[in-house]
């Protein structure tokens, strides 16, 4: 079987085979390639050391990413090649990390330390696709399946169990019987490994086209990652509906905890700053109400700001607003509708220098003349705006 390895990552491996080691393309970039995906990077895996590795490319940028790890990465034609010794991983004493790394002259041993049957598929031209496990068959039967003993493997690494559940979501794929067992019965041990990692596995899980199986094969391992007590049952499948991004996505399925809950949740995930606003501004319930009028539409835009969009379909998947209300906010926003005081047609520095108010005065006043906007759009012409001023002046 010929696979086609891009020229940038096929002149690595002939430079580290010249030299007279060996080489292979591995991992994901094979497993994407074979499912007919583009892959995103590219992995090599060769028998040279690290040192010898960085010191066969003096003509290119090398960045000594993780050299005890084994990995090196290479800029070939613009794209970072990571290239990592063969290794096999010590023991494992806290579910996180082997003690130490031991590298080996044998692509054998290091596909077996490989977490996936999918992900342990190595190519080079030489001896063709090296399938130690099955990994053919698992990607066309859509299965991700441990190499080895699934207990064994995750209790070596818990990480491997948020990943079997990523994969899952992200390639549509089913989760292999014993596997899957041992995920959910060692799914405690995700306690040992650190916050962010799991946060940004949770989230790519999140993000993917097929999260709905993975999140209700999750079972009881979703309460090790989200510090809340339940969650409804078909959120799992609205999730999935929802074309926004895992940010959006966490809010629909959270939708309607308490604040505590919710920031316990953006603190455990580790969200970054954008996340937890976005998060935090679609999962909390909005006090008011609205009624099909294209102020009602103004207003909603208004509260939500540039997550409008993903909040009105939450909603109408929640059934809390119709499908109407939701047309209705989408055809408003088409208009551009001034909804925040920059997008106002006068300004602080106006309202000073023409006398109509000073100190706090300019804030309450803009923000006065802001809900006579919202409430009719031609108002917000600087002229009107003054004249509108002139007499709410008065009434201050
Ligand atoms: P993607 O980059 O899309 O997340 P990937 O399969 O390339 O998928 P990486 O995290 O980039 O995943 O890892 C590259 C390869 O390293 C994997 O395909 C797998 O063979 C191996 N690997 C990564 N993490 C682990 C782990 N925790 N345990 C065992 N093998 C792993
Ligand atoms: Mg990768």
């Amino acid at each position: 079987m010929v696979i086609n390895v891009p020229t940038h990552v096929r002149e690595i491996m002939e430079r580290i085979e010249k030299a007279g080691y060996e080489a292979f393309a591995v991992g994901g970039s094979l497993r994407d390639l074979l499912l007919g995906k583009e892959p995103h990077d590219w992995d090599v895996t060769t028998s040279a050391l690290p040192e010898t590795v960085a010191s066969l490319f003096p003509d290119m940028h090398v960045i000594p990413t993780g050299l005890q790890h084994g990995t090196v990465t290479v800029v070939s034609g613009g794209f970072p090649i990571e290239i990592t010794t063969y290794r096999v991983d010590g023991e494992y004493t806290d579910s996180r990390r082997p003690d130490k790394v031991e590298f080996t002259r044998n692509i054998e041993d290091d596909l077996s330390r490989r977490d996936f049957t999918v992900n342990a598929l190595a190519y080079n031209e030489k001896r063709g696709l090296l399938d130690l496990f099955g990994g053919r068959d698992d990607l066309e039967n859509k299965i991700i399946r441990a190499v080895g003993d699934p207990e064994k493997r995750f209790t070596e690494d818990a990480l491997r169990i948020m990943r079997a559940f990523r994969f899952s979501a992200q390639l549509g794929f089913g989760i292999e019987e014993n596997t899957l067992e041992a995920a959910k019965k060692l799914g405690c041990r995700l306690r040992n490994i650190a916050r962010e990692r799991i946060g940004s596995e949770f989230m790519r899980l999140l993000s993917s086209d097929c999260p709905e199986k993975a999140l209700t094969n999750m079972k009881n391992v979703i309460f090790e990652i989200l510090p809340i007590k339940e969650i409804e049952k078909d959120r799992f499948s609205l999730v999935e509906k929802l074309p926004f991004d895992s940010s959006a996505r966490l809010a629909l399925l959270l939708y309607g905890k308490s604040s505590e809950e919710l920031l316990g949740v953006a603190h455990s995930l580790r969200l970054s700053n954008e996340q937890k606003r976005a998060f935090a501004g679609l999962a909390s319930p909005i006090e008011e109400s609205f009624d099909l009028s294209p102020l009602s539409a103004r207003r909603f835009l208004r509260h939500y700001g540039k997550d409008a969009k993903a909040a009105a379909r939450m909603l109408v998947l929640l059934g809390e607003i119709s499908p109407e209300f939701e047309a209705l906010v989408l055809s408003e926003n088409a208009k551009d509708p001034c909804l925040s005081l920059d997008a106002l047609a006068i300004n602080g520095g106006d309202v000073i220098s023409l006398g109509l108010a000073s100190g706090k005065g300019v804030g309450i006043l803009l923000s006065s003349l802001l809900d006579e906007v919202i409430k009719d759009p031609s108002l917000n012409e600087k002229d009107k705006l003054i004249d509108k001023a002139k007499k709410t002046v008065w009434k201050i």
